[in-house]
C-alpha cells in the first residue's frame, strides 16, 4: 500500500498518532556494518562491529511493534543487504501489512536483487548518492566504483517501478555538483531529497560537521531551494521527513522543546535492540530484549521525561526574529548546544542565512 504524504489520510494518521502517542514509525537498524566507509558517516567505528540480532529476535520484535500500532517501518543500517535474512525480516513485515522503506547505499543492489525487491513492494527505496561525479561520490565513501554501483542500482529499481527516493547531504566538497546532481537524479527516475544536515556521531563526535556548507554555500542553498520549489509542487527535503515529524513552525513563533514526533509518535531501535527516541537522540529507554517493545514505549521513564517537555517554548528562542526558517532539531541541541531545552546552533546559523538573503 502507497501511502501519499500529501493525503488527507496520511495527515490523519500523524495527528491521530500524535493525540494518541502511537508509535507510528519505527526505524530498526539492523546492522552496524557497512560495506562503504563514508566520511561524514554518524556510526561510530565500534558499532560497525555490531552484527545486529538474531532473524528470529527480528521477527519477534515486528510482531510487538505491529501490535503496538506502528504501521510504517525504516529498515536501516550500516547496510541493510549485508544482511543474508533480510528478505525473512521484510516478508514478516509484508506479512503483518506493514509499510516498509529500505534505506541502502545501493551498491549490493544486482539484477536479481532489484527483482527480489519487486516481489516485495517495499513503500520505497532510499538510496544516497552524494554527487554527479564518481570522483566525488567514492571520495566520500572511499570505495572506488561506488557511485557506478549505486547509479546502476537506482535505475535497476526505477525501470521496474519500485520508487526510489534519491538522498544527498549537501557539504562542501559537493555543492558544486547541485544543479547535475538533480539533473542525474531526474534522468535517473528517482525523487530528489537533500539535507545540508551533517549530524555529529552516534558518540557525540563532532568531526562529520566539519563537512558542513560554509556561510556563502548556506545562502546559495536558499536561491537554489527557492528556484526548485517554484518548479515543482511537492517539495521534499527534509531528513529524515517520515520519522521527524516536525510541528515547530507551525504559524506562530513559539518554538517547542520537543516539536517533533521523537517519542511521540515515532522511535528508534538500535542495532543492539537498544529503543531511542531517534537517529539523533541515541539514549536508551530499555532493550527489547530485555521487555516487550509496547512496554517499553509506554513505561519508559526517558521517554515519558521528553514527553512531559513536549509543548514547552524553548526560552532562548522568544522573541527570536528568524523562525519563520527555523528547523530546529532538539537532538541535535542536546548534542551540540547543551540541552534539549536550549536553540540549536545550526539551526539559527542557518536561520539567519536564510532571513537575511530572503
Ligand atoms: S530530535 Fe531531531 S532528528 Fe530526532 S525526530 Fe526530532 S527533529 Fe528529527
Ligand atoms: S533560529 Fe535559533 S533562536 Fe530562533 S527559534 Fe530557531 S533555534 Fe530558536
Amino acid at each position: 500500500m502507497i501511502v501519499d504524504e500529501d493525503t488527507g489520510i496520511y495527515n490523519w494518521l500523524l495527528a491521530t498518532s500524535r493525540g494518541k502517542q502511537i508509535p507510528l514509525f519505527g526505524m530498526i537498524e539492523l546492522t552496524g556494518q557497512c560495506n562503504l566507509y563514508c566520511r561524514h558517516c554518524f556510526v561510530t567505528s565500534e558499532e560497525r562491529k555490531a552484527p545486529g540480532l538474531t532473524t528470529q529476535q527480528y521477527i519477534k520484535l515486528l510482531e510487538q511493534m505491529h501490535k503496538s500500532g506502528t504501521f510504517f517501518v525504516m529498515l536501516s543500517g550500516g547496510e541493510i543487504f549485508l544482511r543474508t535474512d533480510l528478505y525473512a525480516i521484510i516478508e514478516k513485515a509484508k506479512e503483518l501489512r506493514l509499510s516498509v522503506r529500505l534505506f541502502t547505499n545501493g551498491t549490493l543492489i544486482t539484477r536479481e536483487v532489484a527483482h527480489k525487491i519487486t516481489t516485495l513492494y517495499p513503500e520505497a527505496v532510499e538510496i544516497s548518492l552524494y554527487g554527479a561525479k564518481n570522483n566525488t561520490h567514492d571520495w566520500l565513501t572511499r570505495v572506488p566504483g561506488s557511485f557506478e554501483k549505486t547509479v546502476a542500482a537506482i535505475e535497476l529499481l526505477t525501470e521496474r517501478g519500485v520508487l526510489v527516493v534519491v538522498k544527498n547531504v549537501w557539504m562542501r566538497f559537493n555543492w558544486s555538483e547541485a544543479d547535475d546532481w538533480l539533473t542525474l537524479v531526474e534522468k535517473l527516475g528517482g525523487v530528489p531529497r537533500w539535507s545540508a544536515n551533517v549530524v555529529p556521531e552516534n558518540n557525540g563526535g563532532l568531526s562529520p560537521t566539519e563537512l558542513r556548507l560554509n556561510d556563502e554555500q548556506l545562502m546559495e542553498l536558499y536561491d537554489w531551494e527557492l528556484a526548485w520549489k517554484q518548479k515543482n509542487d511537492r517539495f521534499k527535503n527534509s531528513y529524515p521527513e517520515e520519522t521527524c515529524n516536525k510541528i515547530n513552525n507551525d504559524g506562530n513563533n513559539l518554538e517547542r522543546v520537543m516539536g517533533c514526533g521523537a517519542t511521540i509518535n515515532n522511535y528508534l531501535i538500535d542495532f543492539r535492540g537498544e529503543v531511542m527516541p531517534c537517529p539523533q537522540i541515541r539514549l536508551s529507554a530499555g532493550n527489547v530484549l530485555n521487555a516487550p517493545f509496547g512496554h517499553i514505549w509506554k513505561n519508559s521513564r526517558l521517554f515519558n521525561q521528553l514527553r512531559a517537555m513536549r509543548d514547552l517554548p524553548v526560552s532562548g528562542c522568544q522573541g527570536c526574529t528568524y523562525w519563520r526558517h527555523c528547523n530546529r532539531c532538539p537532538g541535535l541541541a542536546w548534542i551540540e548546544d547543551g540541552g534539549f531545552t536550549l536553540p540549536s546552533s545550526w539551526a539559527c546559523k542557518i536561520a539567519r542565512i536564510y532571513s537575511e538573503v530572503e
